[in-house]
């Protein structure tokens, strides 16, 4: 008895589904909208990370799902990650690792981020509970990530306001204001937060 993968494919679908690595070109503009880990670039479909294109016919949607080993990889000193703050203290925090170099992961690891008082002084955390950030991988020592925020790719990726839940927007890159109820709070941002709030503003 084969096996299920290979009662399912067939040949146009062994033409289709083929490894890519982010920039390819997966079809043009006018025939695919792009899905997860597509974007649209130059008038086409391009693979926005490493994986398997995976066409919805129906649906007209190119998507690139990451293969199984990169779902499994574990996180590398140099690697970034994405996560979810789970707790914070003004210079520790814990993360729950949900992505590693965008891919996302299934490995339900936990970091520990460090945070240096670097880019200014401060008395709160520049991270809360709840946000999500993109931090670097410094450390696997004893096979406890360790995370850093001091890169320019790092920070608060999202996050809402401390006192109300409200949207907020960046006010530099050390603090966020609500557009709700207008208070300001610390929050060591990325450059994509930053870019994003100036953009929707
Ligand atoms: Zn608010």
């Amino acid at each position: 008895m084969a096996k299920q993968e290979e009662n399912s494919s067939n040949d146009s679908q062994k033409i289709q589904r083929r490894h890519v690595l982010p920039g390819d070109c997966l079809a043009a503009q006018e025939e695919f909208e792009a899905g997860a880990g597509a974007v649209i670039y130059g008038g086409n479909v391009v693979a926005s990370r490493v994986g398997e294109v995976s066409p919805d016919m129906a649906a007209r949607t190119m998507t690139v799902k990451p293969s199984r080993q990169d779902l499994a990889k574990l996180p590398e000193t140099g690697d970034y990650i994405v996560g979810t703050v789970q707790s914070a203290a003004s210079s520790i925090a814990q993360v729950k690792i949900e992505a590693i170099n965008d891919i996302p992961s299934s490995k339900e690891l936990s970091g520990m981020l460090s945070m240096r008082d670097d880019r200014r002084r401060r008395s709160s955390s520049p991270i809360k509970p709840g946000d999500v950030i993109r931090a670097k991988v410094i450390s696997t020592t004893n096979a406890i990530y360790h995370l850093s925020l001091d890169d320019s790719h790092c920070g608060v990726l999202y996050t809402v306001c401390s006192f109300c839940g409200g949207r907020v927007v960046a006010l530099g890159h050390g603090a966020v204001k609500c557009a709700e109820c207008g208070m300001a709070d610390d929050r060591m941002l990325s450059e994509d937060f930053i870019q994003y709030s100036r953009s929707v503003r």
